[in-house]
């Protein structure tokens, strides 16, 4: 299937671990380490990753720069050079990460939420495909990630599209929040060097703005997303965010591929964050964790069941659920401990719950990855109720960390999460699907109750969750496949035209 080593470059705005706000910089930072060293006989493929370069991001060392010509006038793309080290089943490969230096686009406080994200965006897709000839490297493959790298299939079809050092690559646009969609006034043709007939509805054009979400869906050769889940519900009305009439007419190239975790990174076995190291053969070792945690919260050190929760504070994450829910709750003996941030009335929601129950409730509010993982090593479950969740990375970590997931069944956490069922013993967490209060508060329950009468059935439910794989190997050989795949359907549309 794979003949030769694949050239890949992957693009993305946020990547681990210099730049994260969410799960893309995780998939960012640990898809390629998989993909360097998978397929062809282990030979692995030629990857590199391409970022902005943020303020925050230290030691990357000068490469090259050139001038991108701009809106009348030049603007200065310096590309620097870092890297990230992939260690995968004993085979070690250093891949080169590329930033795109600008001081006035990316030299600011924080990485997104401007009102000139269009230009931003424009610079900086425009710049990743000017740095290759000048890199001397021609991928076989561009793998595209969110609205942020949606215009580089699209310029590549307009006006790359004659230039033979450009015209064989293909890419693949992966979709991991369709929420999010860089929509922008029609000016913004402007920025991409486009022509006023692109603010069409067949085009560019989408509900009165020019869409960097709707340009790499219609002009890659491949679609995907995080979850076969999530790439059917996006095909429709309730979830598909305005695109799914699109999205249903490229449903012929619409896959797709749930993310792995980097089980190297991800080891409660190695994890230097977290109080006691532990596996599946010295799960006990997790109660150390428990108390750990209780004690950095500020909540009694008891042997009760842990409820976790990580997550940006939005609408998504199904938080209205556990507001509705809460009194009901907190009448258990349990404990929730909470790592969030975002919106302000979330975060005054919690605040709220953690005064009135102080004993119950331990609250961080703010982004803290070493916290994160004290919370997966130290909780018993981990609640992911989310509205829609396109693949979800909260329930595979926990899940590695022997902290058993309570979830709504949909997207990624349908297909990754199921049921527990007491008559066989099978299933790996607790999950619901009617988008409702009650619902969430019975499947806790379910949990609960096997924690608390069957012990013995619940070390069964956590050995068994940590011996599960949702390591990058499989996911990493799909996306082999799919690259391959729109390899093919580049070279015959290119036939054909
Ligand atoms: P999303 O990408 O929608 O935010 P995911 O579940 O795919 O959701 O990924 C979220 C990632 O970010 C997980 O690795 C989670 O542990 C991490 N995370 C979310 N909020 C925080 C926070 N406040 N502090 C530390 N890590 C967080």
């Amino acid at each position: 299937m794979f003949d030769r080593p694949l050239k890949i470059l992957l693009v993305s705005s946020e990547v681990v671990p210099f730049a994260k706000t969410g799960g893309l910089a995780d998939v960012a930072g640990s898809l390629p380490k998989a993909l360097a060293l998978v397929g062809n006989d282990n030979a692995g493929n030629d990857v590199r990753v391409v970022m902005p370069r943020y303020r925050q991001i230290e030691g990357a060392a000068y490469r090259l720069d050139f001038p991108v010509h701009f809106k009348n006038r030049y603007e200065t793309a310096i590309i620097k050079e870092s890297s990230i080290e992939s260690h995968y089943q004993g085979a070690h490969k250093t891949i080169p990460v590329y930033m795109v230096e600008n001081y006035h686009y990316f030299y600011r406080d924080r990485m997104y939420m401007f009102d000139d994200e269009a230009e931003r965006f424009a610079f900086f897709c425009r710049a990743v495909l000017e740095m290759l000839p000048k890199l001397e490297w021609q991928p076989d493959i561009i793998h595209c990630n969110d609205w942020q790298s949606g215009p580089i299939p699209l310029l590549l079809k307009t006006h790359y599209r004659q230039d033979p050092f450009y015209n064989r690559i293909a890419t693949v646009f992966t979709i991991h929040n369709l929420q999010y969609q860089g929509n922008f006034s029609k000016d913004t043709l402007k920025l991409l060097n486009l022509g006023e007939e692109y603010f069409h509805p067949d085009l560019l054009e989408f509900f009165g703005s020019v869409s960097y979400m709707k340009a790499g869906i219609l002009y890659a050769d491949i679609i995907n997303t995080v979850s076969r889940t999530y790439a059917a519900e996006i095909q429709r009305p309730d979830l598909g965010e305005r695109m799914d009439g699109l999205l249903r007419k490229r449903s012929a190239d619409l896959f797709g591929i749930v993310n792995g975790i980097n089980y190297h990174e991800f080891n409660p076995r190695t994890d230097p964050r977290i109080h006691r190291n532990f596996d599946q053969f010295s799960v006990s070792n997790k109660k150390e964790n428990k108390f750990a945690l209780q004690k950095e919260m500020g909540l009694p050190e008891r042997d009760i069941p842990v409820i976790g929760l990580i997550t940006r504070l939005v609408d998504q994450k199904g938080l209205d659920l556990i507001s509705e829910i809460i009194d009901r709750l907190m009448q258990e003996d349990i404990q929730i401990v909470v790592l969030g941030s975002g919106e302000p009335h979330y975060e005054q929601l919690f605040e709220n719950i953690k005064s009135r129950y102080p004993e119950k409730i331990g609250l961080y509010i703010g982004f803290n990855a070493i916290l994160a993982q004290r919370i997966y090593a130290g909780s018993d479950m981990f609640l992911m109720p989310s509205r829609f969740e396109p693949c979800g990375l909260g329930q595979l970590i926990s899940l590695r960390y022997g902290t058993i997931p309570i979830v709504r069944f949909t997207g990624g956490l349908a297909d990754t999460v199921n049921d527990y069922n007491p008559a066989t013993g099978s299933g790996n967490g607790f999950g619901f699907s009617e988008y409702a209060g009650m619902a969430l508060l019975h499947s806790i329950k379910k949990a609960l109750q096997l924690y608390r009468e069957q012990p013995e059935q619940w070390q069964y439910l956590v050995k068994n969750a940590m011996e599960l794989d949702f390591s990058w190997a499989r996911s990493g050989v799909e996306y082999l496949q799919l690259y391959q795949e729109a390899i093919t359907r580049h070279l015959d549309m290119q036939r054909i035209a």
